[in-house]
């Protein structure tokens, strides 16, 4: 699928409501790696779970008086508007948001 319109498709999910696991967000890297974990064994290339589990948002999260959008998280390609976590590689906007935000 073409980056624009998975990225259209991850938009239409978010806002349809698809429950994902905001809360609590990775602050250590004991979460980051359980989190991670979760994504290679429980997602795999199932797009829902993967957005479920890494906790995607359409808007940006406030966390710990920090704001977490794509666009300042270190996995962030800016022209290509493409998270590059290996396990995530998706299309995002800069102003939805993750739990395994990095800076
Ligand atoms: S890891 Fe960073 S760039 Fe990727 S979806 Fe999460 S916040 Fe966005």
């Amino acid at each position: 699928m073409a980056d624009e319109t998975l990225r259209e498709t991850i938009a239409e999910r978010l806002a349809l409501g698809l429950k994902t696991e905001v809360w609590p967000r990775a602050e250590t890297s004991a979460d980051v790696n359980a989190i991670v974990r979760r994504l290679q064994v429980e997602a795999k290339d199932d797009l829902d779970k993967k957005l479920i589990i890494a906790g995607f948002t359409d808007h940006v999260i406030v966390a710990e008086g920090l704001e977490q959008p794509c666009e300042t998280c270190m996995y962030y390609q800016v022209h290509a508007r493409f998270c590059d976590l290996p396990e995530l590689m998706l299309p995002v906007e800069p102003n939805w948001s993750c739990r395994l935000w990095r800076i």
